[in-house]
């Protein structure tokens, strides 16, 4: 393994802004950002075999099976974009895709090198989780109490109609926190016995003042 790499996984509880960090990981340190989420929605918008499979886990807010999940984040490793460094996003979410994942990167002589855990109260979470919304037209998100667009139910940048995706409304937040604490949790025990684990704390924090925590801790080795 090269001192360069940069492998990196991002830890947080549903709502905790792990997509708004790693946005800002990615431009500030160059590093492909594979989230699993995203991948697996644009798998069910475009309806493939696998996106079918995983749709009616992810309406239901549970996990989606393990090995649907490790096919699609060995193959997005193994691109060449990948090779350098990566940050991965929602995965793994066990500890057995912890312990899938590790194999998977000793493999290529590689490992884990920081684990970013962004922590957030549980009330902060629902209130920030259950005012998500997102436009139809063109994906770009919006909270309708801290990023609220100028007109109420339309997309500033294109004019289209705003929704609340179907794993942001209360009941299924409630389950995905719940999901999260069962199965996820642990991780932070596995990463804290690996020594790479790196907390952030987002609560009451604005993106800025989180992502300066995180930009020291992943220039600290
Ligand atoms: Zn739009």
């Amino acid at each position: 393994m090269t001192t360069a790499q940069l492998n990196v996984i991002l830890l947080g509880a549903p709502g905790a802004g792990k997509g708004t960090q790693a946005e800002r990981i990615v431009a500030r340190f160059g590093l492909p950002h594979i989230s699993t989420g995203d991948m697996l929605r644009t798998a069910v918008a475009a309806g493939t075999e696998m996106g079918l499979a995983a749709q009616k886990f992810m309406e239901a807010g549970a996990l989606v099976p393990d090995e649907v999940v490790i096919g699609v984040v060995r193959e997005r490793l193994a691109e060449d974009d990948a090779a350098q460094g990566f940050l991965l996003d929602g995965f793994p979410r066990t500890i057995e895709q912890a312990e899938r994942l590790d194999a998977m990167l000793a493999d290529e002589d590689r490992a884990v090198t920081h684990v970013i855990l962004i922590e957030v109260p549980e009330d902060e979470l629902i209130k920030r989780l259950a005012g998500r919304r997102m436009c139809r037209g063109c994906g770009k998100g919006y909270h309708i109490v801290f990023n609220p667009p100028q007109r109420e139910g339309v997309c500033d940048a294109c004019g289209s109609e705003l929704y609340q995706r179907t794993d942001d409304n209360e009941a299924t937040v409630r389950n995905r926190l719940e999901v999260y604490r069962a199965q996820t949790e642990p991780l932070v025990g596995y990463y804290e016995g690996h020594g790479v684990l790196r907390s952030a704390f987002g609560g009451g924090k604005m993106p800025d003042e989180v992502f300066t925590q995180v930009e020291q801790l992943l220039e600290a080795d």
